[in-house]
């Protein structure tokens, strides 16, 4: 791959998402604010560098940004040192980020107006998804930017999808996270029930796995511990996706419902049940962890 890629946001999926970048044979560097971030791109033999200014040049033909939420994107790209003044008109900008559709839609504005091909690029398949680069990418953007961006999203990701004009990436990916975030509600409460029933929980979940009551929670990544190898509910609910990340794309579902006045009860029902549990204190706790508040008492265990 000859592409030379900027690529700014190492931290759980920016990390792999990088590394499997670097592995198909581009030229790539990244920046983080987080110094811790950048010593573990280090560990996988990514190139580093420590000011963003050093990051952005003529040369570069692909920026990627992974970030958490909007603002970060706004200042990325149109902020006082924003790189959209920076690259030349042949870079593609790619924002793999989650974020509202207005933001995106106005960074897209932007790039377009100054001849800048831009797409929104958000991804599914959490963590796992990213390292064995089996992401779905939903993207928004032209049919040029779509065709200018498929061969370096097809180096992360396995289903890349066209959804539309851009700011269609993030309304897609916010409907597919406002069921995420239901369902892995709906996941926590069944399994809790069968605990509460005394039936084994995991007949119970291989019975779900393959009945009509499956889910992604069920079949990838269940929210109770022992259930399947390698999931946050395994390792002490670290991260993974986080509870406060699932609590910002409920919330950014829950607006979009308020302006296109669609009737989303569970999606509100959803953010309420989140947004107190990030209240509590569980905001860096993979978004799983909520089957510690599901249930009642009938499931005792720790999360530090
Ligand atoms: P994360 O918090 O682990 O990583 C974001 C990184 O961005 C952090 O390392 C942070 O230091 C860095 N950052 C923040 N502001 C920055 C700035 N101004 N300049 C440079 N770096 C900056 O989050 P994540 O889990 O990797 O998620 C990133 C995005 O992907 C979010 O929008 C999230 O909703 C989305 N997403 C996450 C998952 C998941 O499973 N974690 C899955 C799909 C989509």
């Amino acid at each position: 791959m000859s592409e030379k890629i900027a690529f700014i946001g190492v931290g759980n999926m920016g990390n792999p998402m990088a590394v499997n970048l670097l592995k198909a044979g581009s030229k790539i560097k990244v920046f983080d604010v987080s110094k811790q971030m950048l010593e573990k791109a280090r560990e996988k033999n990514l190139e580093t560098v420590d000011r963003i200014e050093d990051l952005i040049s003529e040369e570069i033909s692909t920026v990627i940004t992974m970030l958490p939420e909007g603002k970060h994107s706004k200042e990325i790209y149109l902020g006082d040192n924003g790189i959209i003044n920076k690259v030349s008109k042949n870079c593609i900008l790619i924002d793999c980020s989650t974020i509202d559709i207005q933001t995106s839609k106005e960074i897209g504005k932007v790039a377009n107006d100054r001849g800048i091909m831009m797409v929104d690029a958000p991804v599914s398949g959490g963590v796992m998804g990213a390292q064995k680069a089996t992401l779905n990418i939903m993207v928004g953007g032209s049919e040029d930017s779509f065709d200018r961006a498929l061969p370096i999203l097809k180096v992360m990701g396995k289903n890349i999808y066209h959804a539309g004009e851009i700011g269609s990436g993030n309304g897609a990916k916010i409907c597919n996270n406002m069921s995420l975030g239901i369902t892995m509600i709906a996941a926590s409460e069944s399994l809790m029930l069968a605990k509460r029933l005394n039936i084994d929980i995991k007949k119970v979940h291989e019975i779900m796995k393959n009945a009509s009551g499956n889910s992604w929670p069920i079949s990838v990544y269940p929210p109770l511990p022992g259930l399947i190898d390698g999931t946050p509910s395994n390792n002490n609910y670290k991260p993974g996706f986080s509870a406060g990340m699932m609590n910002k794309d409920l919330k950014l579902a829950n607006e979009c419902a308020t302006n296109v006045n669609a009737s989303t009860p569970l999606g509100r029902m959803a953010l309420d049940i989140y947004s107190k549990f990030c209240k509590d204190g569980n905001e860096t706790k993979d978004f799983s962890a909520i089957s510690k508040v599901i249930g009642g008492d009938a499931w005792d265990y720790p999360i530090e």
